[in-house]
């Protein structure tokens, strides 16, 4: 008997999508599975904005983001829309310094800005003596059309199939086929690309595929800051003030960016706690009440708190990506809370894997 589909995606966050528009054209079938609808808010994927900058303190990274910004640009000609606000990317702190010196290797322009350059620029305040890197590529990523772009490009490919409301139950490997058990039956495919974000390692543990992965579940608030639209997107590895109340926890980085009709959304990377995906949980108010308090200390005019959030990253232990194939079984483990940006690429790589994997 002929499979029931030759390349079967499990999960439609932006990973796969970008994986279903990179099938687009694909002489065999695909078929894409979600357990929730479309754009939900349970998973890694969901908001209005991400950041995108080219601001890596290693090259590598570097080279992947000018790699991933050419898919972008690819991506908003093909569509005739506007996917990066490109209001520029600003980091704070001493790995600023790595950055520009990776960047330059890279041959790409950056700036070194002074205290006072950057006050004369943008409403953000800094101390005499603190130095920042302005690269004018990257900024906003608008995540949710981004989202829409690539859906849209993977239907329009023909071939596809998309299934919501369809969670994977089990894997499990037969003889030249991958067997995905659903609630209503089982279904073949010659090949599967696991991209299932926090929910991966359960569906890959039974098929001997050991993913080393944390979820943790982050906080982020929306702040009010006018204009925010018009200031880079931020990120201060240099002082986080100290939480007025309670213990610390260990925020890396504070991270802030515009979030059209929501003001400036902030957020402290790799502070949230481990979880369980699938658990429901509101936002932690001490995290929230901190990020508000870092906002107040870099943003000049911060306003009130609009309202919070949580978003699910999940973590490797050197934020590196996952990207292997494993005889039928692909897996695209790419988040680590840095991995919007990457989409495009990542999804081609995933693509490419999976087509070997179906042959
Ligand atoms: C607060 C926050 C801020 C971030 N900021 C940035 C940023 O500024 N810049 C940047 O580049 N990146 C950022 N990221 C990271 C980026 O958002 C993630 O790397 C990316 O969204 C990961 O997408 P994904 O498709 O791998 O995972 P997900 O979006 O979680 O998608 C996985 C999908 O698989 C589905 N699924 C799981 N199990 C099953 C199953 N058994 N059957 C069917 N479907 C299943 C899930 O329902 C889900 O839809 C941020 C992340 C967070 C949480």
């Amino acid at each position: 008997m002929p499979p029931d589909a030759d390349i079967v995606v499990v999960g439609a966050g932006i990973v796969g999508i970008a994986t279903a528009r990179a099938l687009a054209g694909y002489a065999g079938k695909a078929l894409l599975l979600e357990q929730f609808e479309l754009g939900h808010a349970h998973g890694s994927s969901h908001g209005t904005s991400r950041i995108f900058r080219l601001n890596y303190p290693d090259e590598r990274f570097v080279r992947l983001a000018l790699a991933a910004d050419s898919a972008w640009r690819e991506l908003e000609a093909e569509r005739g829309e506007r996917l990066i606000d490109r209001v520029g990317s600003l980091d704070l702190g001493p790995v600023a310094i790595e950055t520009s010196r990776a960047l330059a290797a890279c041959g790409v322009r950056s700036e070194t800005l002074s205290a006072d350059e950057v006050r004369e620029r943008w409403p953000l305040l800094l101390e005499a003596g603190e130095t920042a890197v302005f690269q004018p590529d990257g900024g906003v990523t608008y995540a949710d059309r981004a989202y829409k772009a690539l859906l849209a490009g993977a239907l329009e490919g023909g071939g596809l199939e998309v299934r919501t409301s369809t969670p994977v139950r089990s894997l499990s490997l037969g003889r030249g086929a991958v067997q995905i058990e659903l609630d209503g039956g089982v279904l073949t495919a010659r090949a599967v690309v696991v991209v299932a974000g926090a929910w991966a390692p359960e569906l890959l543990a039974p098929v001997g595929i050991d993913l080393a992965v944390v979820p943790t579940r982050e906080t982020v608030v929306y702040v009010d800051v006018p204009e925010a639209g018009t200031i880079p997107a931020l990120i201060d590895y240099g002082r986080l003030p100290s939480p007025s109340e309670g213990g610390a926890r260990a925020g890396l980085a504070g991270y802030a960016l515009a979030a059209p009709g929501q003001g400036l959304k902030a957020g402290l990377h790799h502070s949230g706690p481990a979880v369980v995906p699938g658990s429901t949980a509101e936002p932690d108010e001490f995290i929230a009440a901190w990020t508000r308090e870092w906002v107040a200390s870099r943003y000049e005019r911060a306003g009130e708190r609009l309202g919070a959030d949580t978003c699910l990253y999940t973590n490797t232990a050197d934020d590196e990506f996952v990207l292997e194939r494993h005889g039928r079984v692909v897996v695209g483990s790419a988040c680590s809370g840095h991995g919007f940006k990457f989409a495009p690429l990542v999804g081609r790589t995933l693509a490419a894997l999976a087509r070997e994997a179906a042959d």
